[in-house]
């Protein structure tokens, strides 16, 4: 097994250690190094952990597992796509373990996706050793672009029913993914009834992200919608995701009939309360 930065060894076990945060470190127990490779914008790693199965790991970050990324992946796709009456075409920003295009393909009405993912062997690592995310994805209404999004989006103008940004944290190549520009750009690449999401970070550990993510949102759209969802791998639990929208607001679908593990109607319906002190973060 390689040992890099991320890794330490007790005993004859050998452990994932995520630096979180000052005070708080995150450790999985690892069974193999899949997959390991540094590319021009990070270390892409795929590892087999006992207690999360295969995963996903950006620089000692965990991204998505096999057995978790499905919430988070379900939660960022479903619900725009319940607001939206009629999407036909989508843009993915980040992505690359390809589990939110896998959502996004399972709405017949829309014709095309764009996902932009800055770093191709992301794309590569997943479709090979992560299928329970990727599901190897190869449905012909995916085009793949290799490029960085923030550039993309500026150039890009009433092009977009939604947007989804899936993106890293703010550090990086995706700090810019979190900036007021790149939503305004969002803004003018979205149709005139369309709408955004991102993922907005945890309210718990990065109150500040999401308070942040919320103003800009609420300077450039008239609608913004916080939710929020439990992702077991995710610091601190309780994740947030942000809906900046042009005209539509409310859940449309009645009979939710996706196959789906976390999104049902009844989430559908309830997704947008949100606990007191997110509410009292954005009064
Ligand atoms: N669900 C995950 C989470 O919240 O931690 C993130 C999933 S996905 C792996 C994030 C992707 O965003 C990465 O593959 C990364 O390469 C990509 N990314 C980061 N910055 C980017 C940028 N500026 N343009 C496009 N993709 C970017």
């Amino acid at each position: 097994m390689e040992t890099t930065q991320y890794f330490q060894k007790i005993g004859n076990d050998m452990w994932l250690t995520e630096d979180e945060r000052d005070n708080l470190k995150i450790s999985y127990r690892i069974k193999e190094v899949l997959y390991s490779e540094k590319s021009p914008f990070q270390h892409v790693m795929v590892l087999d952990s006992y207690d999360f199965g295969r995963m996903l790991v950006l620089d000692g970050v965990v991204q998505t597992t096999s057995s978790d990324g499905y919430i988070y992946n379900e939660m960022i796709s479903h619900i725009p796509l319940s607001i939206h009456p009629n999407p036909e075409k989508v843009l993915i920003i980040g992505g690359g373990d390809c589990g939110v295009a896998r959502e996004v393909c399972k709405y017949p009405n829309v014709k095309e996706i764009d996902m932009v993912e800055i770093d191709e062997l992301v794309v590569k690592a997943c479709k090979e050793y992560l299928p329970e995310v990727s599901g190897n994805l190869n449905d012909p209404r995916v085009n793949f672009l290799y490029i960085d999004g923030v550039q993309y989006a500026a150039e890009k103008e009433n092009e977009y029913d939604i947007i989804i940004v899936d993106s890293s944290d703010p550090i990086g190549p995706a700090e810019q993914l979190f900036s007021k520009s790149f939503y305004s750009h969002l803004k003018k690449a979205l149709k005139e009834d369309g709408l955004m999401v991102c993922q907005s970070q945890s309210p718990v550990f990065h109150l500040d992200v999401f308070k942040q993510s919320h103003a800009h949102l609420s300077s450039l759209f008239p609608i913004v919608k916080p939710y929020t969802a439990v992702v077991p791998t995710y610091p601190g639990g309780l994740w947030s995701f942000t809906i900046g929208s042009k005209k539509y607001e409310n859940i449309h679908v009645q009979n939710f009939d996706k196959e789906t593990k976390y999104v049902s109607q009844d989430l559908l319906e309830g997704c947008f309360k949100l606990p007191q002190f997110i509410e009292d973060a954005i009064k």
